[in-house]
């Protein structure tokens, strides 16, 4: 940690996160407490902390934890009305992620990554590009793997891709990115940020600390970024998906360019949907700024076919394609990916009941020739297809019986999708658990 000014660090939350968190503090000399509501003392990384030194206390939190501490790094899930964190911003102790200690520890290039929707997509299409293009380059954040772990081991000439929510740009303050991306803004989590404005704050701090030298690249076609962007200091990149762009990544009928520099041909692009789309023109502009080359790009676009559970193509089979979209886990996501085909679809949905009608998933069954209905919400769907006169209605108890089903009543050039639409929990752990049981189905047909 270079230039570190503070001492004494209070780590709030203990989990995967939390614990890298302590290990880099310890590493770099500091004195470190650490609490957490819930976690588990008998946790051998824990029983190792402690033995380092560090405090740790569970299942309270006492305001006392704040004397003496210079700076508070919380889990990024825990909300600013947490009596602890009201407390330490009132006695000004600044409270942070570990996404601003990444500031103190690495000088390589960052790519951050964020928006409502299609982070992840964007972060792993960025990552292939840049490996296919013959560089180094690793990913971290919101995604999965610890930023502050990732940081520490990277090499010289490695690139950073970080997947960043709200959560965590809360806590920056000199963190800043060399290229960051802003895909769009939707309303998501207020329950968290209270309203909207102060969601797109959160989002705003991914550019607030960049500088001329830096880029940001955002999405023109959303007004709401368009808007917040406009106080950004960063050398500005668009793309757009509708109008032509001369500083930045947009399309036309037959193929996407690069300012004036034809990329790609839009057919030969595997992922599939506008949204999609996006995200290409997106990690397009982004991996470019950084050194990628049309090959790096080419390379990727015409394999890449989506990340697991998202809109994921899984295989053809007899002309039938098979697609897995367990992470759509309410009637918005469904319709996404409904838009996203122009062949016939057999749409395979159903889990979770919540009370709420289908309704809203009307005007997207046009495309829809069979719907195939399991789990608790069966019924209820059903209901749903027949207002939109889909042909072929089946419902059954599991999603085995529906992925048959709707295999035996395809046609050549149909599209086989499963988005369910709703939560897995009636049936499944996750809805990981829900898209790998079906793309083991769809290969024992
Ligand atoms: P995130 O990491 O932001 O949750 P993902 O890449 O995991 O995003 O995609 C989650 C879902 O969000 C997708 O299945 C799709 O329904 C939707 N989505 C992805 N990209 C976009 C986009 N650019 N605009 C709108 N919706 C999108």
């Amino acid at each position: 940690l270079n230039n570190f000014p503070y001492k004494n660090v209070l780590v709030l939350g203990l989990a995967k996160s939390g614990i890298a968190t302590c290990q880099v503090l310890l590493r770099n000399g500091l004195n470190v407490t650490a609490n957490d509501l819930k976690a588990d003392l008998s946790n051998p990384e824990l029983i190792k902390l402690k033995e380092q030194g560090v405090q740790i206390t569970v299942g309270e939190h006492p305001l006392s934890l704040l004397d003496g501490i210079d700076l508070v790094i919380k889990s990024p899930g825990i909300p600013y009305h947490n009596e602890l964190i009201s407390n330490a911003l009132d006695r000004n102790i600044p409270v942070r992620t570990e996404i601003e200690l990444l500031s103190y520890l690495i000088s390589q290039p960052v790519i951050g990554i964020t928006g409502s929707n299609g982070k992840t997509t964007t972060t792993m299409l960025i990552d292939d590009i840049l490996s296919n293009s013959k560089m180094k380059s690793r990913v971290a954040g919101n995604i999965g793997t610890v930023a502050v772990e990732v940081a520490e081991q990277l090499q010289e000439d490695e690139t950073l891709v970080l997947e960043l929510s709200s959560f965590q740009l809360m806590g920056i303050d000199h963190f800043s990115p060399k290229v960051s991306v802003l895909l769009n803004l939707f309303e998501a989590h207020l329950d968290y940020h209270g309203d909207f404005n102060n969601y797109q704050e959160a989002k705003a701090m991914i550019f607030n600390q960049q500088t001329e030298a830096d880029y940001l690249v955002y999405n023109a076609d959303d007004p709401r970024v368009c808007q917040l962007i406009q106080s950004a200091k960063a050398t500005l990149v668009p793309f757009s998906i509708k109008d032509k762009q001369l500083e930045g990544a947009w399309v036309d009928e037959q193929y996407v360019y690069f300012k004036d520099q034809q990329i790609i041909k839009l057919t030969d692009i595997r992922l599939v949907g506008e949204h999609n789309l996006a995200n290409c023109l997106a990690s397009i502009a982004a991996s470019l700024l950084v050194g990628a080359n049309l090959e790096g790009i080419n390379q990727t676009l015409t394999t890449f076919a989506g990340v697991r559970h998202r809109l994921q193509f899984v295989t053809e089979r007899n002309g039938r394609q098979f697609y897995n979209d367990s992470k759509a886990t309410n009637i918005l996501a469904t319709s996404k990916a409904l838009a996203s085909f122009k062949q016939p679809t057999m749409l395979i949905a159903g889990g979770l009941d919540r009370g709420n009608a289908f309704d809203d998933l009307v005007p997207f069954l046009t495309n829809v020739k069979g719907m195939f209905l399991y789990g608790e919400t069966a019924s209820k769907l059903a209901e749903a297809a027949h207002k939109a006169g889909v042909e072929i209605i089946e419902q059954a108890e599991t999603l085995d019986q529906m992925v048959h089903a709707a295999y035996a009543a395809s046609e050549n050039g149909d599209v086989i999708l499963l988005s369910p639409a709703c939560a897995s929990w009636d049936q499944f752990k996750t809805f990981e658990e829900r898209g790998d049981m079906f793309i083991e189905l769809v290969h024992t047909l």
